[in-house]
């Protein structure tokens, strides 16, 4: 039977979501529970996706802009296997009481603190400790992209120390209010950054230091990464390693990829909803190894890498096992894979 999945907050990270359930062949979506009968409403409403009210108290803004609603948010959840809360930071903690009162499995996002939920999750390094929990928190979108590399050096290598700094997008395409607008801010200036850490409730015994800076930018963020293996390596072989992983792309010499520019044209000719590019970008001609010294540059889509691993995530909570078989079930059906 197919596993009913709510979307609660249908935002950036949300309607992608939203879609991404849409598409799996056990899934099916109960529908999204949004706040405002905003343009997302609209274009949630012309897919045929089923609207809750967030707060129940603005029912009639649905009705004024002509929108139907399915019902309210505690409907959803109740009727929901899994919910997937993608409400902004803080929130999904405080919505935490109602899945829990409806005894509905909830998946978090990475703006929440770690102990919103029973496990943090990434479905190519910790599938299995989510497997039957009641709560997953799918960790950020800087985080999806470490995790995806460290996992498999990791097992290949082993990792003495990694090292990264994450120049960080502003803000959003949709953000208008963010910045910076002509700056490049050292944020967090105190190091490490929070992003190191947060790997760590990934990878709990892993040496890592981040430092974090933000630019003038909206389409995606980039990481300088140096990891210092345990044991011998060479590019290629790296090459080889990461050739494997579908949710690694390896920008090749001649793309003429020369940024977060020309990566989202690439997807938009390639036809990708929205432009989204759920894969690490790794510009493979960066990849280099100075004796254990591993260093490439990654880019990151910030507003579709984690969605795959969302999927995964409500397998993982409804206790399928096989980690490797939900990420290809969630990589045939999304297209993922460059
Ligand atoms: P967003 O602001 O684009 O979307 C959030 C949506 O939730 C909005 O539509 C908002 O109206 C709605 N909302 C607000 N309060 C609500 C409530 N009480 N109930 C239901 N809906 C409510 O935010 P986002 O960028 O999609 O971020 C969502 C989460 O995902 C955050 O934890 C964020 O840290 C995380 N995340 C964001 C990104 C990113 O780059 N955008 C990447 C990875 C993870």
């Amino acid at each position: 039977d197919m596993t009913q999945v709510g979307v609660n907050g249908y935002g950036t990270i949300g309607k992608r979501v939203a879609d991404a359930i849409t598409e799996q062949p056990d899934m099916e979506l109960v529908g999204v529970a949004k706040t405002r009968p905003n343009f997302e409403a609209e274009t949630a409403a012309r897919k045929g996706y089923p609207l809750y009210a967030a707060i129940p108290d603005r029912m009639d803004q649905f009705a004024e802009e002509g929108l139907e609603l399915a019902g309210e948010v505690e409907e959803l959840v109740a009727e929901s296997d899994v919910v997937v809360d993608c409400t902004p930071s803080g929130i999904g903690a405080e919505n935490a009481d109602l899945y829990e009162a409806h005894d509905t499995p909830a998946i978090f996002q990475g703006g929440e603190d770690a102990d919103v939920a029973e496990v943090s999750f990434n479905a190519r390094a910790n599938f299995e400790n989510a497997v039957g929990a009641d709560s997953a928190r799918v960790v950020s979108c800087n985080t999806t992209g470490l995790s995806r590399i460290l996992a498999p050096l990791e097992e290949a290598y082993g990792v003495e120390k990694a090292r990264v700094t994450l120049v960080r997008r502003g803000g959003d395409p949709g953000q208008t209010g963010r910045g910076p607008i002509d700056d490049i801010l050292p944020d967090p200036v105190t190091i490490p950054s929070h992003h190191g850490p947060d790997v760590n409730t990934i990878f709990p015994d892993l040496d890592i230091d981040t430092l974090g800076m933000k630019v003038p930018a909206t389409l995606m963020h980039t990481h300088s990464v140096n990891v210092t293996l345990e044991s011998d390596a060479d590019a290629e072989a790296v090459r080889d390693l990461f050739a494997d992983e579908e949710r690694l792309f390896q920008i090749p010499a001649g793309a003429d990829i020369d940024g977060s520019g020309k990566l989202k044209e690439f997807a938009h000719d390639a036809g990708r909803p929205r432009g989204d590019l759920w894969e690490n970008c790794i510009w493979s001609e960066s990849i280099t190894v100075e004796g254990r010294d591993l260093y490439l540059f990654q880019a990151i889509h910030q507003e579709s890498d984690v969605v795959p691993e969302n999927v995964d995530a409500v397998r993982a909570l409804r206790g399928d096992e096989d980690a490797a078989e939900s990420r290809a079930t969630t990589e045939e059906a999304m297209g993922v894979g460059i």
